[in-house]
């Protein structure tokens, strides 16, 4: 009788669940979109520029040095001039101490002393070293402790001390800012995504001299059109790179329960079953073209295979792949 009771009962919660969700998205998306066109953006004055940059993925998907560890987050050390900035601090989804951020930074001869600053794209388990600094709101390097110097923490929300790495506060930034000479966080671009809500996410843009702009981004939940746009509403400069995530999980994904690609249905702000298609990865593409980066490179933590070979066939030469622990010199 139970058992027949729980058959009837449970299509009906689960049709209820899916109805409110659906409910809530269509407004989600309303007010996101709102926001976006109510922003007014005006060119940043003076930006400055930097005469170096190099990206080292730290974390991410793949890796071609057997020493180094992978997962389906970001951390990425960026070089500009002499100032080390860390792009988040990874996903740590076996909740290590060392986590693979710590490990990788050890074998790669980078210690947490060195980071000048620390730049939270936006709150995902992700980015934040793992499912619990999600659901807190904060952000750790690891699952022990670590010594940080006295830096500047950058986040486009409210994060809390972490207890492993308790001393710097992350400022909240949500408008477009320059953080340094040539430095500048683009603001955030607000969407409504199925079952991650309302998400904010941060990216950077490197000024780098005689070149353009390079975007740093962490997931892209954004949009790359949205971020271009908003990155020529900044500047004057070209768009000299885009790297990172842009959350194209189409024919594929890097986090599966049984037949269910979840970064597809949670990173989108369609219903599961409209999603993210193969049209959203041909429409990026021809985003990015529009601008002629000269080096484009995705991570393949949120995009899937079938994504990045799409990536190589319509960027040739200027396609270059993250690997962790492969310095991308600019
Ligand atoms: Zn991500
Ligand atoms: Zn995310």
């Amino acid at each position: 009788m139970t058992a027949l009771y729980i058959l009837l009962i449970l299509p009906v919660l689960i049709a209820l669940i899916l109805a409110k969700k659906i409910i809530e998205l269509k407004k989600g998306k309303k007010l996101a979109d709102a926001q976006v066109s109510g922003m007014e953006i005006s060119k940043l004055p003076a930006p400055g520029t930097v005469k170096a940059l190099s990206i080292l993925p730290l974390i991410d998907y793949y890796t071609d040095n057997e020493n180094l560890k992978t997962e389906p987050g970001v951390s990425y050390l960026v070089s500009a001039d002499d100032t080390d900035i860390l792009l988040d601090v990874g996903f740590n989804k076996k909740k290590e101490h060392p986590s693979p951020l710590l490990h990788n930074m050890k074998a790669l001869g980078i210690l947490p002393s060195d980071i000048d600053m620390i730049f939270i794209s936006h709150p995902h388990l992700d980015h934040v070293g793992g499912m619990a600094e999600q659901k807190s709101k904060t952000f750790s390097l690891s699952q022990g402790p670590v010594s940080l110097p006295n830096l500047s923490v950058y986040s486009p929300v409210t994060l809390s001390a972490s207890r492993w790495n308790p001393g710097p506060e992350a400022q909240v930034i949500t408008e477009p800012k320059i953080l340094k000479e040539g430095i500048v966080s683009i603001g955030v671009i607000p969407r409504y995504l199925f079952l991650m809500g309302h998400t904010l996410e941060n990216s950077l843009a490197i000024n780098v001299a005689g070149k353009g702009i390079v975007l740093i981004i962490g997931c892209g939940h954004q949009t790359i059109e949205r971020i271009i746009e908003r990155t020529l509403a900044l500047f004057d400069e070209p768009i000299y790179g885009i790297i990172g995530g842009l959350h194209y999980p189409v024919n594929g994904g890097r986090i599966m329960i049984g037949p269910f690609n979840i970064q597809r249905i949670v990173g989108s702000d369609k219903p599961p079953w409209v999603s993210i298609r193969e049209s959203d990865v041909k429409s990026a593409i021809a985003a990015i073209k529009k601008v002629s980066p000269k080096i484009v490179a995705l991570s393949p933590h949120d995009s899937s295979d079938w994504c990045i070979d799409q990536f190589k066939q319509a960027f040739g030469d200027t396609y270059v792949d993250v690997n962790v622990g492969q310095k991308i010199v600019i």
